[in-house]
């Protein structure tokens, strides 16, 4: 207790008290690599949270959504009840929550994934999100959509917080036309709308999921190219509770905590 240096009780909306002990040591980080021998590029998405260039994608969980359901429909009822009234309190804090239940649930999925991602390759290629690309033509909408979803950044820390924790390398590129850019021969599709999920190249005749092109496009930009032109086919990545992972660290295995996953 005496590397305790700050102590902090906090209670969130919903009635759900934390108690946060600060103790400061040094973070115990990875040796990074002197030649790192794979790279992943990671395309984040809405329904499809993430697709992976190799090939694998992380549709967004029925759990999850089904939480969103609930939390709409309780916004609904908020909106009918009477402000500060019995009732009204008692929906205000089964929203807050729904609300927690969604970030629970978020947090676990987003940091397994990096886990398991960070276990398999040395560098994670990310979109660069930096203003100056949102603004740009074309893709500003999407772009700006993806910009409001916080969930967006989450998952991209907690992607990011473990590759560098197992000492790996982070690299964000330039996210500007991702989706039109074929990975194959570098040609852009221009007539490509937000509607269309498969990519054509006009140029070289390449088609391929939308998403598995722009992953491949990010790995690209970073300098990572494959020799030859696999063959491409998505896979889903099973969602929870398989994902959840044994993590082992300092030889005793650590089965990750996952009670989010029981409620709702
Ligand atoms: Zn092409």
């Amino acid at each position: 207790m005496d590397r305790v240096s700050q102590v902090c009780v906090k209670m969130h909306p919903s009635g759900r008290i934390y108690i946060i002990f600060l103790v400061e040591e040094p973070e115990p980080l990875g040796e990074p690599l002197e030649q790192p021998k794979n790279a992943v590029g990671v395309d984040l998405g809405i329904a499809r949270l993430a697709t992976i260039s190799d090939g694998r994608f992380l549709e967004k969980p029925k759990p999850l959504e089904r939480s969103l359901e609930r939390i709409r429909m309780l916004q609904r009822t908020l909106s009918r009840k009477r402000f500060l009234s019995k009732n009204w309190l008692k929906t205000k804090r089964r929203l807050a929550e729904q609300h927690e239940h969604v970030g629970d649930f978020r947090r676990d999925l987003f940091f397994n994934l990096g886990f398991l991602l960070a276990q398999e390759y040395d560098v994670l290629v990310l979109e660069d999100l930096n203003v100056q690309d949102l603004i740009q033509k074309g893709e500003a909408g999407k772009r700006r959509l993806r910009l409001h979803d916080s969930a967006f950044s989450e998952l991209r820390g907690c992607l990011k917080w473990e590759f560098v924790k197992q000492g790996k390398t982070v690299l964000a590129v330039s996210a500007y036309n991702t989706s039109r850019e074929c990975f194959l021969c570098g040609g852009i599709n221009q007539n490509l709308s937000l509607e269309d999920r498969i990519f054509n190249c006009p140029h070289c005749g390449f088609t391929l999921d939308r998403d598995l092109n722009a992953s491949l496009v990010l790995l690209r930009r970073a300098g990572w190219v494959t020799p030859i032109v696999p063959v491409f086919e998505l896979h889903p990545i099973p969602p929870p509770p398989c994902l959840r992972l044994v993590r082992g660290r300092q030889g005793e295995a650590v089965i990750r905590e996952a009670s989010a996953y029981r409620r709702g």
